[in-house]
């Protein structure tokens, strides 16, 4: 698994995460749920580093790597190799194609031969199905098809874990749909997601787990049923708000 041990960010005098620890299961898919402000960007964006902890330790597997303090650019690449965000924005690059888009950071970053990344690319394109919209740029495609396209080019990556931070959220009911499709297949590929959403909907059919999150603290870790079933007030009160 994914281990996180006291996990501590801060922002001036606001302390965003307050010592989060949490395993992540490989295989599954965990789903971060809280109110606005507890700290689930933050979490998901520690693990890869988009945001520096002041405290903790992050574990893929292969020993405990603290990440509290100065890092070595070696240091911080190991981490990242491990995961790959996919954001609400999608955050493709305008000027390239899908293809383009899925393409570039095998070929920049991985090393691998040009036509061999075009040709897993293909293939991730019509995991996501968007095998026909290969060549067409990010503004000919409706945003659940942009999302896609970021996926494909997360999965590209080949990470051990995907992280998303509210992958449907601008997007409308029926191209949220189509995304939550290709999540939900990824899920019954036993790949290890962690899924930052403010939907119960999703949480309910694809996750594995529930972590709720309050203040920067973990309140609630368990399965969907317990986190669905809770008598805790504060669960209770955000089921009820949510939904
Ligand atoms: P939402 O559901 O609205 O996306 P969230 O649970 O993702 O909320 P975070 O974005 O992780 O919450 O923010 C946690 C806290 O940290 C909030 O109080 C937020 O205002 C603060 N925060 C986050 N990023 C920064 C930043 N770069 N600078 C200052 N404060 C920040
Ligand atoms: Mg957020």
């Amino acid at each position: 698994p994914l281990t996180l041990r006291g996990i501590r960010k801060t922002f001036g005098s606001l302390t965003a995460l307050d010592g989060v620890d949490l395993d992540i299961p490989r295989g599954r898919t965990t789903v971060l749920l809280g109110p606005s402000g507890s700290g689930k960007s933050t979490l998901l964006r520690c693990i890869n580093l988009l945001e520096r902890p002041d405290a903790g330790e992050l574990d893929f597997g292969d020993g405990p790597i603290p990440v509290g303090g100065r890092m070595s650019d070696r240091t911080v690449r190991r981490v990242r190799e491990h995961s790959t965000m996919v954001f609400q924005q999608f955050n493709l690059f305008p000027h390239l194609t899908a293809l383009g888009n899925v393409t570039l950071a095998p070929v920049e970053q991985r090393r691998i031969p040009r036509a061999q990344a075009e040709a897993s690319a293909r293939e991730l394109l019509a995991k996501v199905g968007l095998a026909d919209k290969a060549d067409a740029y990010p503004g000919n495609l409706s945003g659940g098809q942009q999302q896609r396209v970021a996926i494909a080019r997360a999965l590209a990556m080949e990470p051990d874990v995907l992280l998303f931070d509210e992958p449907t959220s601008a997007l409308d009911p029926e191209l949220a749909a189509e995304v939550v499709a290709v999540l939900a297949d990824l899920a019954a590929e036993n790949r290890t997601l962690v899924v930052v959403t403010h939907s119960l909907s999703f949480a309910r059919r694809v996750a594995d787990r529930v972590v709720f999150l309050e203040d920067g603290r973990i309140v609630q870790d368990g399965t969907p049923e317990e986190f669905f079933t809770s008598e805790d007030p504060r669960l209770r009160r955000f089921r009820d708000v949510v939904e």
